[in-house]
């Protein structure tokens, strides 16, 4: 039925945009202007510090005040009520609350030790919507196996035995399939729980949560990466590793919970929008600053930015904090739900959510005409060719301004597939970048690099290293990066409302450029999409964010840590050995290097 609709939908988007315009939208004056005043505002010449990026200081608050937020946990409803309260009274933004039913698990005690050859207790967390163990404990030799092919090749040896997968991990995309058929393929070899290496590049003794197909019977965790390397080693040369499990915890009736949308009203067209937006529900182990407040305040302080300028959308622009992206996905449905069938959604412009932490922003991936069954290549022409124009003449100061084909998000997924342009902020492993929350910046480098980024090599990328785990923690986010996250959200939203008309949804590229661009400073792009253009900006974005972070080294707050020195930012220029070096670290190191 769901599918019907949609398709439905998909149909009558097709139908409704065969008109589009034939040449690109030109950038005003007063885009310029806006986008102009947003980064002086949010990235001030003196610099972003803890004490001056309200970001940074509302991340803080409510993870530091609230905690971990699972769905249908008290800490995710008081957080809510702190956001709703705070955009409402204090910033005197127009917030709606879009009630939502979500799932309630609740972790209950939980302990895994390894008995024999010595003892020693394991870093374990249970997987998300696990089973329990019943109130006993699971004792049993563990059988290890190094994926789900070793597994079938072995399946009658995991019987009766405590299963270990022991996978290092990939690409986020693959290794995270062991974690959620876990308890099931242990199901089908008649293991008795299932003990997974943590899905994770690298590990100081952390094991990450996530969900897991609740479906299966016997219980699965997570152990970190050194617990499940051992227990192979143990195997491996002949001996016979004993571990006891024990796991509580229990499912409620699901439980009232909420989306809050914040929204400066647009003036002309209150009836359109444009939505930023990130989840405000985090796993329950986690703080979860990065994954994903750091997103949901940023696309917050967007919107109040706007605000504080005075300046009038023609559109509305919404910050979505979305709930229970984590468990469930109930917060997109929702609004999927509630807007479609009203209208509303057609009358989105683009939706857009941040969650791969709020890092240093370097662009978008778009995805345009998406239906249920994906979404289509190559139907993203004007409204690539649009926002690459917006982004190379408003964002490329800042560095953020490339659009690449492919984005979206779990919360906006089911969103885009009514065909509205569907976007995901794609930003740089803070490896790369000098932020508070570089790790390798206690390491033996003199100066920083932004070396050429290629999405391919950052499946590693330090996000895995946090999300999902206790680590996630304010430690993993840097001001200046929340700040430019906002700014960058802030212009790609208010430029966009601003346009003549919703972007079109299947529309191919028109083939001249705007014949009036007035106002715009450096008006390259053309209407051409992607490729070698995307490539060029890219560069030029990279150049300027380079520019851009030289300029503000100096003035780098270091107040929070005594292991970096300003000095230690200061190198202004690349040394292509040193940077290859690196680069052989990050990338080639199975563990995440550094
Ligand atoms: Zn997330």
């Amino acid at each position: 039925m769901k599918s019907l609709l949609l398709t439905f939908v998909s149909m009558l988007t097709v139908v409704t945009s065969q008109s589009f315009p034939t040449e690109l939208w030109p950038i005003t004056s007063d885009m310029v202007t806006t986008s102009q005043n947003v980064i002086n505002t949010l990235l001030p010449s003196s610099g972003v510090t803890m004490d001056s990026s309200m970001v940074w200081q509302r991340v803080a608050y409510i993870t530091d005040t609230f905690g971990p937020r699972l769905s249908g946990s008290q800490g995710l409803e008081n957080a809510l009520d702190y956001i709703r309260d705070t955009a409402r009274n204090v910033d005197g933004l127009t917030v709606t609350e879009m009630p939502t039913l979500v799932p309630k698990w609740v972790r209950g005690n939980e302990w895994g030790i390894l008995l024999s050859p010595r003892v020693k207790k394991l870093h374990m967390v249970g997987l998300g919507m696990t089973a329990n163990t019943s109130g006993v404990n699971i004792t049993a030799p563990v059988f290890v196996v190094s994926g789900y092919d070793d597994l079938m090749a072995n399946c009658s040896k995991a019987a009766g035995n405590i299963l270990v997968i022991n996978t290092p991990f990939t690409e986020y995309g693959i290794t995270v399939s062991i974690r959620v058929n876990a308890g099931n393929w242990g199901l089908q070899c008649g293991a008795k729980a299932v003990l997974i290496r943590t899905v994770g590049p690298y590990s100081m003794q952390n094991p990450h949560t996530g969900a897991t197909n609740a479906s299966s019977p016997i219980p699965s965790a997570a152990i970190s990466l050194e617990d499940a390397s051992q227990l192979a080693r143990m195997q491996a040369r002949g001996q016979t590793p004993i571990v006891s499990i024990y796991m509580e915890s229990w499912w409620y009736p699901p439980s009232p919970s909420r989306n809050l949308l914040i929204d400066l009203v647009g003036t002309e067209r209150p009836n359109e929008y444009v939505l930023v937006s990130g989840h405000g529900d985090s796993w329950d182990i986690a703080e979860g600053a990065m994954d994903d407040l750091g997103g949901a305040v940023s696309s917050w302080e967007a919107v109040r930015t706007l605000k504080n300028l005075g300046v009038k959308p023609k559109r509305t622009i919404r910050a979505v904090v979305w709930v229970n992206e984590e468990n469930g996905s109930a917060g997109g449905l929702q609004y999927l739900n509630d807007y479609n069938s009203t209208g509303v959604l057609a009358n989105h412009s683009f939706v857009f959510e941040t969650d791969s932490g709020a890092f240093y922003p370097m662009g978008i991936g778009l995805s345009c005409s998406c239906g249920p069954n994906g979404c289509q290549n190559g139907g993203c022409g004007f409204t690539q060719a649009q926002l690459t124009l917006i982004g190379n003449t408003l964002l490329s100061s800042i560095g953020t301004g490339n659009v690449s084909a492919g984005g979206g998000g779990t919360d906006i997924d089911p969103s885009c597939q009514t065909g509205v342009p569907c976007i995901g902020l794609n930003v740089i492993d803070p490896r790369l970048t000098p932020g508070l929350n570089n790790p390798c910046l206690v390491d033996s480098m003199n100066s920083w690099y932004l070396p050429p980024y290629n999405p391919s090599t950052m499946y590693d990328s330090n996000y895995f290293w946090f999300h999902h785990s206790e680590a996630d923690t304010m430690e993993r986010l840097d001001p200046t990066q929340l700040n430019t996250v906002a700014a960058s959200l802030a212009i790609w939203a208010y430029s966009v409302a601003q346009l003549p008309d919703l972007l079109p949804r299947d529309a191919p590229a028109p083939p001249t450029s705007p014949s009036n661009n007035n106002g715009s400073p450096s008006s390259t792009a053309g209407p051409v999409a992607g490729g070698v253009i995307g490539g060029i900006i890219l560069l030029a974005g990279l150049f300027f964010g380079y520019k851009w972070f030289g300029k503000r080294t100096s003035t780098f707050s270091m107040s929070n840590t005594t292991s970096t020195s300003p000095s230690k930012f200061s190198g202004s220029s690349t040394s292509s050995a040193a940077y290859s070096s690196l680069s052989t670290r990050l990338h080639e190191d199975n563990n995440g290097g550094v």
